[in-house]
């Protein structure tokens, strides 16, 4: 069983790192500009220990509750755990506890709890604080969305992040809109960020690119691609 699901995980890491690689090459940039965060929501903790085993840092999470069990079933300090899903108000001190990076910011009522949650885990573990970038809503139609704050709300959220104590301001997140060319809808992301680093010098990061998407992702600057079911398989529907 496990050495069958390594083979299947191996094989599905090699073939997106390929793609990652020649994706690199394509847009002239080295490889090591890119980083991946295999996204295993829905699978289990031996899942996450296989992907380490197979060389894996970086893993994400889109809820809470799987995410805190699973951070702690595999508790491995070497890992770094993403999340990257809708966030409640009253869970994120929780998720600053486990969480090296939340990718998911999308409203100002967020900070209070990441920023108490990760001033905790800076006094207790000496860790480093946490890793915040803002989700930003590439959808045209305004409530249409797949969460993140509206373009037009960005650089006071991203003024917010950046004046918030404990928290570490990296950049942004988005998730290509449906109904539109990947390509197209991270045009307009670039441009936003380019804004974006005028202001913010530091929040260099991009979390960009999913199984579907990530050549277009990288095209324009991701430096994190977040790759769950080209990897893992497909998952379950969401009920
Ligand atoms: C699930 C998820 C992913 C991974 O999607 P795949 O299409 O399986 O690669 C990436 N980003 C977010 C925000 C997700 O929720």
């Amino acid at each position: 069983m496990t050495a069958a699901r390594e083979q299947e995980l191996a094989a599905g890491l090699g073939r997106v790192r390929a793609r990652i690689a020649e994706a690199c090459s394509s847009a002239g940039r080295a490889p090591d500009e890119v980083t991946l965060v295999v996204v295993t929501k829905f699978f289990p903790a031996s899942d996450v220990r296989l992907l380490r085993s197979l060389g894996v840092s970086d893993v994400g999470e889109n809820r809470h509750q799987e995410a805190e069990a699973k951070a702690a079933e595999v508790d491995d300090a070497s890992l770094r755990w993403h999340f990257i899903g809708n966030l409640q108000s009253n869970k994120a001190a929780d998720v600053a506890r486990y969480a090296h990076a939340v990718h998911s910011v999308d409203r100002a009522k967020l900070l209070r709890g990441l920023s108490r949650g990760s001033e905790a885990r800076v006094e207790q573990a000496g860790a480093q604080p946490l890793e915040v970038l803002v989700q930003v809503d590439l959808d045209p139609e305004p409530q249409a969305g797949r969460g993140g704050v509206r373009p037009e709300g960005l650089m006071e959220l991203a003024d917010r992040v950046a004046d918030t104590e404990h928290l570490s301001f990296r950049g942004l997140m988005a998730v290509a809109p449906l109904g539109e060319e990947p390509a197209a809808a991270f045009e307009r992301l670039a441009a936003l960020r380019a804004d974006l680093l005028a202001q913010h010098p530091s929040a260099d990061r991009l979390s960009a690119g999913m199984s579907g998407d990530l050549e277009e992702a990288v095209a324009i600057g991701a430096t994190h691609v977040r790759v769950g079911s080209a990897i893992l398989g497909g998952r379950p529907s969401i009920p």
